[in-house]
């Protein structure tokens, strides 16, 4: 094939027993026996024992002698069944090794910051640090390669349903679309900043404007969050995005995207049609907008049984419009200390408590608050919760919004998946047009773009309007969102009106966007799938870091470069921009 190999090292089977090969690759496991050596050879398609006997070839003794970790090497040899007792099921080239013959080395490694190997689990700022070792461990570059199978199953569904892959810039405007922006200041013009794109949002709506009709790209974003768990300063989209096109064309197409990819990188199939749920039905029956599907355990609302209470609990609750919800958590064989320790959790997640009920043999609910309750309202409890015995009810009482949170996490805390390898999609549909922001504003819940499925509702009732917008959920995470757009400026001016951004204020900040609108914009629609979120839940892995090749810590570090960094006073200069003494002296602390 190539002057340094005849073929890949992963790739040889029992049939291929007798051919002589010629393997490059890295020095993996090695184990010397009674002066033989035996390596595993490791390239990107796998690994081969290789065995190295110094009786061949005496004059190599010195050289295979030096051999370390991760050097570089050469191999010229026989395939050979491997001795019996020796073949080793677990690997895919286990029943055969390469008897060689000549050895060259390619190149030498320093002694090693971690083992490259499955068996030891290194710091995650060291393998950070050193992530092309760590990218050379089997897991890792299975990582790399799914993302790149999932990327190219996402490239040929779209390709052949005539989509244009199109790029938009990465130095853009600041938009309004919820994160803050990251900013990059401009030389040419000092003292102005471009933002790097939160999403390509707008442009791919001018691409509509622009007659493209279909578009996708395979996009990078940056949003400058503070970290929460799993996300990343700079993440990878499928951004996509139809004209002449609806709610269901969006939710088809993204059905064959991922039914593809999950058919290339795991080569199974998922059940079709992914179900879809409103977000009002999510949020009543699963207490959140992404729901886990792969178990039931589903919140029940109990405020017709409890509707004429004396329990106070029950009874305010319900006075004040707030609601009484439960949820069956199935036999869990708690002790009195692991139910009172699930009051505690449910009072940490912001209840004011939990009541809990436990079904004997015979049926009966044993409670601390049974004596206060009907035998009514108990028997309605037990067949709305359908109680067996054993089971363990969970009942929650107080404003609608926490009850649902609340059961929500309790109920994930105590549902398991089955199987953990299972794939549950599903698609929520009919968010809210906003939500409400911790100071009480009103703010979009999706982005400003996107259509209230009434204008008038928008108008009349903001606070619980629905949107034309929907969600993609996988296993309980949200893999991306979308909707239908706004395509009048009239709706859009409204829309902003609502959200308190006056018309002089929206043509400043987006005068150039909402002038593309009145040029015959054709209705519209699209969606953004989270690339390394997707990834990382076929490839099993917790957080989205193990498939993204070069991410940064939770701080933002990237601790191979050293990014970010300072730079040269001559740049800062260059760029009109002066560093505040008060940072200047902080600089001394971390640098
Ligand atoms: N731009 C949106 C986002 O990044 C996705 C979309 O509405 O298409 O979430």
């Amino acid at each position: 094939m190539t002057k340094y190999r005849t073929t890949h090292a992963g790739t040889l089977r029992s049939s291929d027993i007798g051919r002589e090969v010629r393997l490059s690759g890295w020095v993996g496991r090695r184990r010397d026996h009674g002066g033989v050596i035996f390596i595993d050879l490791r390239d990107a398609s796998g690994i081969i024992q290789v065995v190295l006997n110094p009786e061949n070839d005496p004059a190599a003794d010195e050289t295979l002698r030096s051999l370390r970790s991760e050097y570089c090497i050469m191999v010229t040899g026989l395939v050979r069944a491997r001795p019996e007792g020796t073949i080793n099921p677990e690997m895919a080239t286990g029943e055969i090794e390469v008897g060689v013959s000549e050895l060259e080395v390619l190149s030498s490694a320093a002694a090693l910051p971690f083992q490259i190997d499955e068996r030891f689990d290194a710091d995650e700022g060291r393998r950070l640090r050193y992530r092309y070792l760590d990218l050379r461990r089997p897991k890792m570059a299975a990582n790399l390669k799914a993302r790149s199978t999932a990327i190219r199953a996402m490239r040929h569904v779209l390709d052949d349903l005539e989509f244009l892959e199109v790029e938009t810039p990465t130095l853009v405007v600041s938009t309004p679309e919820g994160a803050r922006d990251m900013l990059v200041p401009s030389r040419l013009r000092p003292g102005n900043f471009y933002a790097l794109p939160q999403s390509p949002q707008l442009f791919k709506q001018l691409l509509m404007v622009a007659g493209v009709e279909r578009y996708y790209q395979i996009a990078r974003c940056y949003r400058d969050e503070d970290f929460r768990a799993d996300r990343q300063v700079e993440f990878t989209q499928l951004d996509l995005e139809g004209s002449f096109w609806d709610q269901d064309d969006v939710l088809d197409t993204l059905e064959a995207i991922v039914a593809r990819v999950v058919e290339d990188v795991r080569g199974t199939e998922i059940p079709r049609p992914i179900p879809r749920i409103t977000w009002t039905e999510a949020m009543a029956r699963y207490g959140t907008d992404k729901p886990d599907t792969r178990f039931g355990m589903e919140i029940v609302d109990l405020g017709g049984v409890f509707a004429a209470s004396e329990f106070r609990a029950f009874s305010a609750a319900l006075a004040d419009g707030g609601a009484v919800r439960g949820l069956n958590a199935g036999n869990q064989g708690l002790s009195r200390a692991g139910l009172d320790k699930l009051v505690a959790d449910a009072q940490d997640l912001g209840a004011k408590g939990l009541i809990w009920m436990v079904v004997e043999e015979d049926g009966s609910l044993r409670s601390p608050v049974a004596k206060f309750l009907s035998d009514d309202e108990l028997a309605g409890v037990a067949s709305t919760m359908d109680a067996n015995p054993g089971d363990v009810l969970l009942i929650v009482a107080d404003g609608a919004k926490v009850v649902s949170a609340v059961l929500g996490q309790l109920r994930l805390r105590l549902g398991q998946p089955e199987d953990h390898d299972q794939l549950q999609f599903l698609f929520v549909v009919d968010f809210p047009v906003f939500e409400k922001t911790e100071e009480g504003k009103l703010a979009p819940a999706h982005h400003p773009f996107t259509a209230p499925r009434s204008v008038a509702e928008m108008r009349n009732s903001p606070e619980t309007a629905i949107s034309r917008s929907y969600d993609m959920v996988l296993n309980g995470a949200e893999l991306g969102s979308g909707s239908v757009r706004i395509h009048d400026p009239e709706v859009q001016s409204q829309v902003f009106d609502v959200l308190g951004i006056g018309h002089e204020e929206a043509e400043a900040r987006f005068g150039w966007f909402l002038q593309a609108l009145r040029f015959g914009t054709p209705p519209h629609a699209g969606f953004a799938i989270g690339v390394d979120r997707f990834v990382s839940i076929l490839q099993n892995e917790r957080n989205i870091r193990e498939v993204m090749p070069f991410p940064k810590t939770q701080t933002g570090a990237d601790p191979l470069t050293g990014a970010p960094g300072k730079v040269e006073e001559a740049q800062l200069k260059e760029l009109g921009i002066d560093i505040r003494p008060d940072v200047r002296a902080a600089w001394s602390d971390d640098s």
